[in-house]
């Protein structure tokens, strides 16, 4: 840790102090967590401060002003007290004060968003007094709470009062600016006292806090905009704690004279000037945040959230029966129009939005059923998916909660001990690979500091033990994890390995095959603080966790993280923000990182770790390339190759099993040349043209681009044939015709209906009482096969040729995890790819297991046709019964869309969806792109409510994974 002087002489030559006028510097080093501020997060605090009438200032208030801004910030500005403005308004230095405050954050190219701001006193002193020592000390555990929660590192003070109550010390602000101080902000009740310093000619103070390590700090003068309100008022009691001389050489900041005249550089500069200091960055650590906003204290309205598609919250009036009994995350019944609805409470105020509202009818729960975290991250939510703050927040809920079903804390429906009972693995000697990420992964942790970690680590890497390691010590923290993988991986054996590991006691799962009761069940118990880590598919990431450490999202480039309804959300990108709200590191664990996640590590947001080698140093399988238009002689509908054919043959005889792997979707139909295997594209958007039997027309699903379906292909003048893609069903009688002693099992969607037989035939299959496993997808994750030595893919092409602009990427990252399926015990792995596409770079690279080789080839490819990530998309989808009126209302949109000129996006379409006609309705729909999602944001602005128009329905799903 850094500490830091500002001599005032530095100061003055290299900044404009005028600008910069009267603030102090106050650069902490380790706030100390105050014991009482630790279970509560920000948004807890600001409900407390809503409730609080600890002091006569709770009287004569509007609403109270609590602190504002990036919780993860850096550096913190403390002001004294709202003032009229800020009172009405209900957030910190908004009015006169505020103007000057945003210059000042400007100078330092941030942003108000970026830094955090807060004030000695929620509530306006009468008439702009400055607030009397009993009403500072009532008030000094928000401002602790806020400083220990966000643990800047540095602290501006704004004017002497601010300065005074933080570094417990009643002085005029000449005897405060331009000296080193140190800060104990933690230290609570205050506790230390002045000692005058000799410091570069001029007199310093010194203050050593009663909790934690001391910190340096330094203020500089001239009258700041809260220095105005300043009076000579009595000076706040600091009780007397220890003392001491800091023994330290001073080390000093500078400031750079250069760029902006304003802009201060914590950096080191030439020893000439004297100047020579360690870096202290105040920048965002990560995107701005939304404070937590002001609530207010005896609220006599609410703002409720509704189901429903407004994007806003309704205003309801509490009836004098229910003051005091409403808080931020309830449950409450209110009345909309004729009719009854059950909604979440997401403000508390004092004014009505307009004059006259209904009063609320019922309030569900004692205790709120989501927390401050989750209230606040469905306004993310919301935002950014086009949905209803309501809709989001109702995704949050278990089904029975939703409807309204109490949230009663019964006796546990446990979810039944699933599968065999092994006895509890010791945990193994960490690789030196993994050693080394757990340990930065806890760097993040001891500090409490919001970090995403992408562990990028090869098949059988040992991932899921970094993530073992990480999360015992975040429960040694007593904090909680919430661990998300994809459904389909949610099997007993993952789920054994967290609760052997960590205790059943401990681990609560939320997943879908769950019965309501089990789920309601797993939720209270890490509601009420019972269970502590959470594994789940992607809605566990609105897990009810009260003190959030931990997030993984294995997989993460999985398109089941992609929620296909309203609201569309990323539970990927869902889980950062959340974690970033909370202060929690992230870990996305992948062997094929997504293109987002890739690039967002290369631009440094996220911190990339790695794991390059298997475990016990098992050699990745030898891929073997088979080049399916040779196999044209064997007639078109052979399904094994020679090569295949003998390989499996080998296996069987050397008792071993095989995995036979089926990339199919069904309804897509796409034309191929059966010489050359070429695929016909769009020209503009070189996605694969979709084959419509009807017109006989190829047509482009993006941008409406339509041709005929040509005779010959121009480049090897070779025949077209539809292709549709061989099924599981073919490639079973064709080996069993081949093998006919050979145990063989299916599994696909088609045969697995219900659940549990998927569940027994992998069972069987682990059990070595089946040699060969043809599947789709399913068999392609996250099972661990320690006999497997072989594996084809029959055909790699066929999620290629979707009309989807991650299909390469999706393709890579199928045939790495079904490669990595193979040699996973002793017996050294043998994978064999079947393809029409020899060359294609996502089967080169796959090939070679060479995942960097391929990000980039991709990236281009993305760049070139601004596709995310290197843009950002939002599909909007407009059906209707009546053919005309779809494509009618999807013109109409897209005119509406076009109409605006700022910021800048492309509107593509309308066109016809792929799949054009759905359970009863014609589709449209058009893509939107822009930039960056803030201006894809922007651009949608007008219409992001809009669910009809026109006779037509309309969904909006920015981000989308789906191209149906
Ligand atoms: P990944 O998640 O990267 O596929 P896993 O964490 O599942 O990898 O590890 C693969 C296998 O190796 C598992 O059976 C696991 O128990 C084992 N394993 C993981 N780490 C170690 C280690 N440090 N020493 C020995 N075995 C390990
Ligand atoms: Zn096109």
């Amino acid at each position: 840790m850094t500490d830091i002087t500002i001599t005032p002489q530095a100061l003055r030559a290299r900044l404009r102090l005028e600008a910069l006028s009267g603030v102090a510097w106050l650069p902490t080093t380790a706030v100390p967590k105050t014991a009482e501020s630790l279970p509560m997060t920000l948004a807890e605090w600001a409900q407390t401060a809503a409730a609080c009438r600890a002091c006569r200032l709770c009287e004569g208030r509007r609403t109270v002003v609590f602190g504002e801004g990036d919780a993860t910030a850096r550096l913190m500005f403390v002001g004294e007290g709202p003032g009229a403005e800020e009172d009405l308004q209900g957030r910190p230095f908004v009015g006169p004060a505020g103007a000057l405050l945003t210059k000042m954050i400007q100078a330092l190219k941030l942003t108000r968003e970026q830094v955090y701001i807060a004030n000695t006193v929620k509530c306006r002193p009468p008439n702009n007094r400055p607030p009397q020592p009993d009403e500072l000390a009532a008030c000094r555990r928000y401002l602790d709470a806020q400083l220990a929660l966000i643990r800047p590192r540095v602290v501006c003070a704004l004017g002497r009062t601010a300065a005074n109550a933080l570094l417990n010390t009643d002085a005029p602000l000449g005897a405060l600016r331009g000296r080193p101080h140190t800060v104990g902000a933690g230290a609570h009740p205050p506790a230390g006292r002045l000692r005058p310093r000799p410091h570069g000619g001029e007199r310093a103070l010194e203050h050593r806090a009663a909790v934690g390590g001391p910190a340096r700090a330094t203020a500089y003068r001239r009258g700041d905009p809260g220095d105005r309100h300043l009076s000579s008022g009595p000076s706040p009691a600091a009780s007397r704690g220890q003392t001491r001389r800091l023994g330290r050489p001073a080390t000093t900041v500078s400031v750079s004279a250069r760029g902006h005249p304003m802009s201060p550089r914590f950096g080191s500069a030439p020893r000439g000037d004297g100047l020579d200091v360690p870096s202290v960055d105040v920048g965002p650590p990560s995107r701005p945040a939304r404070g937590p906003a002001g609530p207010h204290s005896l609220a006599r309205f609410v703002e409720v959230a509704l189901d429903l598609p407004t994007a806003g919250a309704l205003s309801y009036r509490i009836p004098p029966t229910l003051q005091g009994r409403v808080v931020i995350g309830q449950r409450v019944q209110v009345p909309l129009r004729n009719r009854t609805m059950i909604g979440c409470v997401v403000g508390l105020s004092q004014k009505p939005a307009f004059p006259r509202v209904k009063p609320i009818q019922r309030v569900l729960d004692d205790q709120p059923v989501l927390t401050p975290d989750l209230v606040q991250l469905s306004d993310w939510m919301a935002r950014t998916y086009c949905a209803g703050r309501g809709e989001a927040l109702a995704a949050m809920l278990p089904g029975p909660l939703r409807r309204g079903r109490p949230l009663t804390p019964t006796a546990d429906t446990p979810v039944p001990p699933t599968g065999t009972a092994e006895a509890p693995a010791p945990a193994p000697t960490l690789t030196a690979q993994q050693a080394a990420a757990v340990a930065r992964i806890r760097e993040a942790l001891d500090a409490g500091r919001h970090e995403v970690f992408l562990l990028h680590g090869v098949t059988n890497s040992g991932k899921t033990e970094v993530y073992l390691r990480v999360i015992q010590q975040v429960l040694a923290q007593g904090r909680d994890s919430i661990v998300l993988v994809p459904e389909i991986a949610l099997t007993p054996q993952t789920i054994e390995r967290f609760t052997h590991r960590l205790g059943a006691a401990q681990v609560a799962v939320l997943h879908s095959r769950l019965t309501e009761r089990q789920r309601l069940s797993e939720w209270s118990r890490l509601a009420q603080g019972r269970a502590h880590v959470v594994i789940g598919a992607r809605s566990a990431v609105f897990a009810p966790v009260r003190r959030l450490g931990l997030v993984v999202v294995d997989e993460e480039q999985e398109s089941t993280y992609k929620q296909e309804e309203t609201p569309r959300y990323h539970a990927r990108d869902t889980a950062v923000e959340r974690a970033r709200t909370a202060g929690a590191a992230v870990i996305l664990g992948s062997a094929t990182p997504s293109l987002e996640a890739y690039t967002r590590a290369q631009d440094g947001r996220y911190t990339r770790l790695t794991l390059t080698e298997r475990i016990d140093r098992q050699p990745l399988p030898a891929v073997e390339i088979v080049d399916l238009r040779r196999l044209a002689g064997r007639g078109t509908r052979a399904v094994l190759s020679p090569q295949l054919e003998t390989a499996l043959g080998r296996t069987l005889a050397d008792q071993q099993q095989a995995i036979l792997f089926l990339n199919r979707r069904g309804f897509a139909t796409f034309i191929q040349c059966h010489g050359c295997g070429a695929v016909v594209r769009c020209p503009t958007c070189r996605v694969t043209l979709t084959f419509h039997q009807a017109s006989g027309l190829l047509l482009c699903h993006h941008c409406r681009h339509r041709e005929p379906a040509p005779e010959l292909c121009p480049a090897c003048h070779g025949h077209y044939v539809r292709f549709r893609g061989a099924g599981t069903q073919r490639v079973e009688s064709e080996l069993a015709r081949r093998f006919p002693t050979a145990r063989i099992a299916r599994m696909d969607t088609d045969t697995m209906r219900p659940r549990a037989s998927h569940e027994t035939v992998l069972s069987r299959f682990r059990r070595h009482e089946l040699d060969v496993l043809i599947g789709t997808q399913m068999v392609a994750k996250g099972h661990d096969f320690p006999q497997v030595t072989l594996i084809g893919i029959i055909n790699a092409d066929t999620a290629l040729h979707l009309p989807d602009f991650r299909a390469g990427e999706r393709t890579f990252d199928l045939l790495t995890q079904v490669a990595g399926r193979a040699g996973r015990g002793t017996a050294p792995g043998r994978v064999i790819i079947q393809t029409a596409l020899p060359d294609h770079p996502a089967i080169v690279h796959a090939s070679r297991h060479d995942y960097e080789g391929f990000a980039r080839e991709e990236l281009q490819h993305r760049r070139a046709l601004h596709l995310p990530p290197v843009a950002a998309l939002a599909r909007l989808t407009v059906r209707a019964k009546r053919e005309e009126r779809a494509k009618t209302a999807a013109e109409t949109l897209a005119a509406q869309l076009q109409r605006v000129r700022r910021p800048a996006a492309m509107v593509l379409g309308p066109s016809p969806a792929h799949l054009y006609r759905l359970r009863g309705f014609y589709r449209w729909h058009l893509i939107v792109s822009a930039k960056t999602l803030d201006a894809l944001l922007a651009r949608l602005a007008p219409i992001r409510r809009l669910r009809h128009a026109g006779g037509a329905l309309i969904t909006i799903d920015v981000d989308p994974w789906n191209p149906w």
